[in-house]
C-alpha cells in the first residue's frame, strides 16, 4: 500500500538524504546491523538515512511513543524482535508503525529537542562496519530466471535446454548458511575436484572457473509451524524485506559434482549479502505484475496462483554488476559495468518461492534467507553471471584497460548494485554488495 511515507516531497533534516541520487532517502529506511564504538563486538540495530546509520534501540527508547507499540516499551519490543543478532521483524504491521514513527523523527520538521537526542545515535556509513543482517538459520537458493535457466541449459544440454519441470516448480536447492558473509568480506578462491580433462581422473586444485551470480535475497519474517503450509495469499506476510546476494560459484567444481543431487561445494564456500534490508513497504511503489507467461505456457498450479500475487507479485528493481580487477585498481580505472538486469524478469515471484517452499509442511523460520537465483533478462547485456556472459568462457570479456576475463581472477572485485526508479516517486536503492577474490591457499 502506498501511504504518506512514500510521499516524494518528504525531506529529511539529514541533508544527504535529500540528494536525488542517494540510495537512502527518507522514503527508504532500510534496516541493518552494525558495530560502533560502544558495541565493537556485538552488532546493534540501525536504520539507514542518507549517509548515516541511526542506531535504533538506545536512541529511540527515550523517545518512545505510545502510538508506536502496544506495550509501550520500545526497548523490550526491539529486543524481542532482534533476538539472536538479527534485524528481521516478524510482524509487518509493526514494521509499518515503526516506519511511520521513523519518518516523523527524521523528516525536516522534527523538533529540535528530538533531533538532539537522535544526533547522538548517528554514525557516518563510511566509518561503520556492518554485519550480516541476521544469524541465518537456513538458506535456500532458487533458480527463477527462465532466461538464465535456458542459457545455462543450452550450454550443457543443447537439445533440451529447459527441463520439463521448470514452468511448474520454482526450482531451488538448500544452500549453506554458515558461509554467508556481509558485503566487503574477501572471498578465498576455493579448491575442489576438477575434471575438465575428460580422459583423466579428476584433480584437486584451486577452482579455475570462478564466477559470481547476481541475485536478490529475501528474509523470512514470520515463520510457519512444521507441518503447516503458507497459502499464496498470505505469502508476503512472511517476508520482511529484500537485499542483494552474490552466489559465488565455482563452475568447474559444479560441472563435475552436480549430478545427481545438485550444487554442493561449488556454491557453499561463500555467499555475499548486502548489509541493508529494504522492507516490502518501502518497495510498494515499485511493485509490478508477476511475469507474463508466453502463450502456451502452463498457468501455475492452484496453490501457486493467487490473484494479488499475479497482479502485484513482481518487483521492478534494476540490478547492475561491475568488475574492478587488481590492475584496474592500480591504474585508477573505475569499475566496469558487466550487466544490467531487472528483478521483474523472474519467472516466479518471491511469494511463489516462499509458498512452494512451505507447501510440503517445511517450517520456515524467522531470519531464514532465500535467494532468487541469477537474475538474467532476455538480452545479452542482461546476463547476471560470467558463465552466461562469456558463454562458458568461450567469448571473453574485454575490459577497458585491455585485460580479458572468462572467469574471475585473483584480486578481482565484483560490485553489485540495486535500485528502483519510478516517475512520481523518490528513487530508492539497496546500496552495494561487494567482494574481492583472494588467491587459494
Ligand atoms: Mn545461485
Amino acid at each position: 500500500m502506498i501511504n504518506e511515507t512514500h510521499d516524494p516531497n518528504l525531506k529529511s533534516w539529514i541533508e544527504s538524504a535529500n540528494d536525488p541520487n542517494t540510495d537512502f532517502p527518507i522514503q527508504n529506511l532500510p534496516f541493518c546491523l552494525f558495530y560502533n564504538e560502544n558495541s565493537p563486538n556485538y552488532p546493534v540495530e540501525g536504520v539507514i538515512i542518507g549517509d548515516y546509520v541511526l542506531e535504533l534501540t538506545n536512541v529511540l527508547q527515550p523517545l518512545k511513543d505510545e502510538k508506536l507499540i502496544e506495550d509501550n516499551d520500545f526497548r523490550e519490543w526491539m529486543l524481542q524482535n532482534t533476538i539472536n543478532r538479527r534485524i528481521v521483524f516478524t510482524d509487518n504491521e509493526e514494521v509499518s508503525r515503526l516506519r511511520k514513527y521513523l519518518v516523523e523523527l527524521l523528516r525536516a520538521d522534527c523538533p529540535k529537542e528530538k533531533r538532539e537526542v537522535l544526533q547522538k545515535g548517528l554514525f557516518p556509513i563510511s566509518e561503520i562496519k556492518f554485519a550480516v543482517p541476521a544469524e541465518i538459520g537456513d538458506y535456500t537458493d532458487f533458480y527463477c530466471s527462465i532466461f538464465h535457466a535456458t542459457n545455462v541449459g543450452a550450454m550443457f544440454r543443447p537439445d533440451n535446454p529447459l527441463l520439463p519441470n521448470y514452468k511448474y516448480i520454482p526450482i531451488g536447492y538448500h544452500g549453506r548458511a554458515s558461509s554467508i558473509v556481509v558485503s566487503g568480506t574477501d572471498v578465498k578462491r576455493p579448491k575442489g575436484q576438477n575434471r575438465t580433462d575428460q580422459d583423466a581422473p579428476p584433480v584437486f586444485i584451486p577452482a579455475k572457473n570462478l564466477d559470481y551470480e547476481m541475485e536478490v535475497g529475501f528474509f523470512v519474517g514470520k515463520g510457519n509451524n512444521l507441518g503447516e503450509s503458507i497459502p499464496i495469499e498470505n505469502a508476503e506476510e512472511h517476508i520482511f524485506g529484500l537485499c542483494l546476494v552474490n552466489d559465488w560459484s565455482a563452475r568447474d567444481i559444479q560441472a563435475w559434482e552436480y549430478q545427481p543431487l545438485g550444487p554442493f561445494l561449488a556454491k557453499n564456500f561463500a555467499t555475499t549479502v548486502s548489509p541493508f534490508v529494504v522492507t516490502l513497504e518501502a518497495l510498494a511503489p515499485f511493485r509490478v505484475p508477476a511475469f507474463e507467461r508466453e502463450e502456451g505456457d502452463p498457468q501455475p498450479l492452484d496453490y501457486l496462483n493467487g490473484e494479488q500475487n499475479q497482479k502485484h507479485g513482481g518487483f521492478d528493481i534494476k540490478l547492475e554488476v561491475y568488475i574492478q580487477t587488481e590492475k584496474m585498481r592500480a591504474e585508477s580505472i573505475e569499475p566496469f559495468l558487466l550487466s544490467r538486469s531487472n528483478m521483474k524478469d523472474l519467472y516466479w515471484t518471491i511469494g511463489q518461492m516462499l509458498t512452494h517452499h512451505a507447501s510440503n509442511g517445511c517450517n520456515l523460520q524467522t531470519g531464514d534467507l532465500m535467494a532468487t537465483g541469477t537474475v538474467s533478462g532476455r538480452e545479452k547485456s542482461e546476463r547476471g553471471c560470467l558463465l552466461e556472459l562469456t558463454w562458458r568462457g568461450k567469448e571473453p570479456i574485454r575490459l577497458p584497460n585491455g585485460e580479458e576475463r572468462r572467469f574471475l581472477e585473483d584480486g578481482d572485485e565484483i560490485i553489485m548494485k540495486g535500485f528502483c526508479e519510478k516517475e512520481g516517486f523518490r528513487r530508492i536503492g539497496f546500496g552495494e554488495c561487494r567482494g574481492r577474490i583472494l588467491p587459494a591457499d
